[in-house]
């Protein structure tokens, strides 16, 4: 089984599975973000590996939020097996500032 990391970008923090983030990066989400993150969570998602779209847009706003705040790469978001966000069109600045290196939403395996 592989250990569970914090989703926030860069952090290697190990928490218990059906948490989303470690304290430090959970405390920086506002609270109705984080309401968001519970509404959507659905028990067992992190042992079936299946969290519903509604479930990764919350993951991909929360992710987004702590990653602005602390300058970091912005997340990739895979829906359906395409990328969704950076759009990868030639010449697009967005493409620029993100990493492609998957930040595997919402379950890094
Ligand atoms: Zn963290």
């Amino acid at each position: 089984m592989t250990e569970h990391t914090c989703h926030a970008v860069g952090c290697p923090k190990i928490i218990l599975p059906k948490l989303f983030m470690c304290p430090e990066h959970w405390a920086k989400l506002p609270q109705p973000v984080q309401r968001l993150i519970w509404h959507h969570y659905r028990e067992g998602q992190e042992i079936d590996k299946s969290p519903t779209v509604d479930y990764i847009a919350a993951a991909f706003v929360a992710i987004s939020l702590v990653a602005l705040e602390e300058k970091k790469r912005m997340p990739t978001l895979h829906l359906g097996g395409a990328m969704i966000y950076p759009p990868q069109e030639p010449g697009d600045p967005q493409s620029k500032l993100a990493d492609t290196r998957s930040t595997a939403l919402p379950y890094p395996d």
